[in-house]
């Protein structure tokens, strides 16, 4: 019989499964921390428990990992991972190593349905939802791997294969478990769910009332370029995308993060300045310029770098505050809009 992966289980979970079984609630809260806080694998040596409990526990779950087919580094300290899921299922999770931070981004989907045009992730079509143990095991899977070396994850973003707002149960459950103060306690504060513009999704995200920050993926200033470069916005228009997101800005208290890929001819002109002023002015925003990564795409298309420090000084100017990301692991294609499932190996929304 198939174990459930351990990952799959909420704290609650875990309290109702020893209850259940006549057992006391505490014996969760030392389950998790071994598995979270000590990074033990192996419910024989959780020593407080008693060994007929190791036993039920060995039989019940699974604490395995993915298996990690290939890493590749970057010359900047990232590293872009191909965790292998099982039978024919693939992702890929890139880490990156700031000079003072950690930061992971992750899948929520193998492939994806959204097919933004300038996405390698898109090309590829979509294969599956992940399930929550996947989500979570690629920040335990990543963590076990670089520990030694950079330290612990200190920030998660969900910028990988995948829309998150398609599969936003698995997201949050795998967030609610990463969070968790009874295991890894990680702050929500350092999550980030990136989103091409899924509307219903962000008022959800409103709903669950946790301080995840919000980056959309904005891309254009008008409804005309956005529905060519992101399908989604013939469904969700601009100004629906910005009203959803500034609302969740104001429940949250977290600023929203729009991310702008600076495409030469495309939208890079001064009308663009002017409405992406219009559109953001007043608002909790920030806004993120980012180079183009000529990735997969069969569409030559570049960034004009005196036109992306033209946006990043009005835009400055107008009381938005911008500013220009580079993306870090382009060399390995592990930036934004470069995952592909390509083992010389090569983001998301
Ligand atoms: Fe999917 Fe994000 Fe790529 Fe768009 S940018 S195709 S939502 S992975």
């Amino acid at each position: 019989m198939n174990k459930r992966s351990f990952f799959e289980l909420s704290f609650s979970e875990l309290e109702k499964f020893f209850t259940d079984l006549g057992f006391s609630k505490y014996r969760a809260n030392q389950v998790f921390s071994w598995v979270y806080k000590n990074n033990i694998y192996d419910f024989m040596q959780m020593s407080n428990l008693s060994l007929n409990l190791r036993d039920l526990l060995s039989s019940s779950f699974d604490l395995s990992f993915p298996k990690i087919q290939s890493t590749v580094e970057s010359a900047d300290n990232s590293f872009k991972f191909l965790l292998h899921l099982g039978e024919n299922d693939f992702i890929e999770t890139v880490f990156i190593n700031h000079k003072n931070r950690n930061t992971i981004c992750i899948s929520s989907q193998i492939g994806c349905p959204v097919g933004c045009v300038m996405c390698s992730t898109g090309k590829i079509g979509f294969k599956r939802n992940l399930k929550v143990s996947e989500i979570v095991l690629q920040v335990m899977a990543v963590e076990n791997f670089v520990r030694s070396k950079m330290g612990k994850i200190d920030n998660i973003v969900f910028m990988g294969m995948g829309e998150p707002m398609l599969n936003f149960d698995n997201v949050i459950k795998a967030i609610k478990i990463l969070t968790d103060k009874n295991g890894k306690s990680f702050s929500p504060r350092r999550i980030v769910i990136s989103t091409s513009g899924f509307v219903d999704g962000i008022k959800k995200l409103k709903e669950v009332g946790l301080p995840i920050k919000l980056a959309v993926s904005l891309h254009a200033t008008t409804d005309e370029i956005r529905s060519k470069l992101i399908p989604i916005n013939k469904t969700f228009g601009i100004s629906e995308l910005i009203k959803a997101s500034e609302e969740y800005a104001l429940a949250s208290k977290r600023r929203v993060t729009y991310e702008y890929v600076l495409m030469e001819s495309i939208n890079d002109s001064d009308q663009d300045i002017i409405r992406l002023k219009d559109l953001l002015k007043g608002l909790h925003a920030h806004v993120n310029l980012v180079k183009y990564n000529q990735s997969l795409s069969n569409v030559r298309i570049k960034t004009n770098i005196r036109r992306i420090k033209l946006f990043e000084k009005m835009l400055n100017n107008f009381g938005i505050k911008t500013t220009i990301r580079f993306s870090k692991g382009e060399d390995i294609n592990g930036a934004c809009g470069q995952l592909a499932l390509l083992s010389g190996l090569n983001s998301g929304a």
